[in-house]
């Protein structure tokens, strides 16, 4: 295992501050939007983020961490295997990457097509891990720049899964939308994108019937459509390393 660099205790007490803060305001906006607050997961989003962080967010119980590349996925659960963090998939797929994230991942949130179904569904019975929890990524904006399904298309590719892939345990739709949607500020009233109600109303019928969506940004009109599940990276980390920039989560 290799060492973990430490955190000074002024970055200790600041991660700390924020983490609070987060969910306290969770808590919050779950009660002003007349939700039952157990009823949310809130995954900390560690991208470009130092193992110390994630190791640390432990310590105040916090269990559920999301990266977006491979190869970071793999150096971080290596390091902090002592631990039994729960390490969720959020990036985009590569084929020859499903193999070895299948191994350490809870789950994949990050479904656009079939062969990665497949590929998935192999790898999780090669490891015994079946079935395998995935969510069917959905194409919020139809941006061409972003992946995931085009909303009118995840039942049909869902009924595929359900037919084909008994290895795998569609949990409900992930999402992620165009930039333009953004919390209004603190204090004034959330109204929610018509594209968010879709998206929640769609994903009731799929698998599970979870929907992932929210971040740093957009939380309270996710929050305020239904969201279970927020996914947030810098409102309880602070800023990411840039991605190339010398390694992130190894010390200098
Ligand atoms: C980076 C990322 C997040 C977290 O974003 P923040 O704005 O830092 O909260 C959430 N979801 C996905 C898919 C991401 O790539």
């Amino acid at each position: 295992m290799s060492q973990l660099h430490p955190l000074l205790p002024i970055e200790w007490e600041a991660l700390k501050e924020r983490f609070d803060a987060v969910q306290d305001d969770i808590h919050r906006e779950m009660l002003a939007a007349r939700r039952n607050p157990d009823e949310i997961a809130l995954l900390a989003v560690s991208k470009g983020q130092p193992a110390s962080k994630i190791e640390a967010l432990t310590r105040l119980g916090q269990w559920y961490f999301g990266e977006n590349y491979a190869q970071e996925l793999l150096e971080k659960a290596a390091s902090l295997a002592n631990l039994p963090i729960r390490w969720s998939f959020i990036g985009t797929l590569q084929s020859n990457k499903i193999r070895r994230i299948v191994e350490v991942a809870h789950e994949i949130q990050t479904v656009t097509n079939l062969r990665h179904a497949h590929l998935i569904a192999k790898a999780a019975e090669e490891c015994n891990k079946t079935p395998f929890p995935v969510y069917i990524e959905v194409n919020a904006s139809n941006e061409e720049s972003k992946g995931g399904i085009p909303l009118s298309k995840t039942q049909d590719f869902y009924r595929e899964i359900q037919r084909d892939l008994p290895a795998l345990q569609v949990m409900g739709l992930m999402a992620i939308p165009a930039q333009e949607y953004a919390d209004p500020p603190a204090g004034e009233p959330v109204i929610v994108p018509e594209i968010y109600q879709s998206i929640r109303t769609i994903s009731r019928s799929i698998g599970a019937g979870k929907l992932s969506l929210g971040m740093s940004g957009d939380r309270r009109m996710a929050i305020e459509a239904g969201t279970n599940l927020l996914r947030i990276g810098t409102a309880i980390f602070g800023p990411r390393q840039p991605r190339n920039a010398s390694s992130p989560q190894k010390p200098i």
